[in-house]
């Protein structure tokens, strides 16, 4: 698994609401000191969790470079690291596009979730300290209330953020990678798939799951965190038919 930065690493504001995806992209590149290569992947990475980038955009060379004043050599380095990601494809003449995840793919990302989330839930019920607990509320409260302003970057950002947040607290950095790189394909495969999730929805499942944890109770966290997964999993449309208005009116959601 590549070091693709986190969402989290790439929006230092993240509990404010962010600008345009130029205005996100600007604002990386002017951001103090770092690995442009790093900074250009992070930007690219938000805008996709943020939904400011849908799948199948052109990502032109020559444009990022412009953004971030810097060479098409440093930009081609970001678009290659991202290919690896699974974020972007590349296309021998045609150039990088934002990727467009197929059905199979999005199965086995949530697959590998649920098989790793599981196991994370459980050992953390058992570790979780009052400080941990206490960190876990505030992202919540920061959930709720980009939930509440209809914040809609915001509060797509933070949660999908929760599940990488949970990680960190098992203090393994592999598995930190792995569920950053897992939620941020699984944004993806969200605006490719159009969830119907609500927000109030996740944000509630999310409140539960820590509840449990704070609880120690790692059953009922570890079946909690399936039913969560499995919920976002179900509101994706990965059984192609045709819609009917109700279904494309309701709103889109993510996890
Ligand atoms: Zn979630």
């Amino acid at each position: 698994m590549s070091r693709m930065p986190s969402p989290a690493a790439a929006a230092p504001v993240r509990r404010s609401r962010p600008a345009g995806v130029k205005a996100v992209m600007a604002v990386q590149a002017s951001a103090g000191p770092g690995n442009t290569t790093e900074r250009i992947v992070a930007a690219i990475t938000t805008a996709i969790v943020e939904r400011r980038l849908m799948p199948g955009t052109k990502l032109a060379e020559q444009k990022i470079a412009d953004i971030f004043k810097v060479s098409r050599t440093l930009v081609r380095q970001a678009l290659n690291q991202l290919s690896r990601d699974k974020l972007v494809t590349l296309e021998p003449a045609r150039g990088a596009f934002v990727a467009q995840p197929s059905v199979e793919e999005a199965r086995q990302v949530f697959e590998v979730r649920q098989m790793l989330e599981s196991a994370m839930v459980k050992r953390l019920a058992a570790s979780i300290t009052p400080a941990q607990v206490a960190e876990l509320r505030e992202h919540l409260r920061a959930e709720q209330a980009a939930v509440h302003r209809t914040d809609v970057p915001g509060r797509t950002h933070l949660l999908a953020d929760f599940h990488v947040v949970l990680a960190r607290m098992l203090d393994n950095e592999v598995l930190a990678e792995m569920l950053r790189d897992l939620v941020s394909r699984s944004s993806l495969i969200s605006l490719m798939y159009q969830s119907s999730l609500s927000a109030e929805q996740s944000q509630a499942e999310h409140v539960a799951i820590v509840d449990a944890l704070e609880r120690r109770d790692a059953r009922a966290a570890t079946r909690l965190l399936m039913d969560h997964l499995q919920s976002v999993e179900r509101n994706l449309r990965l059984n192609p038919r045709v819609a009917d208005l109700a279904d494309v009116l309701r709103p889109i959601e993510t996890e």
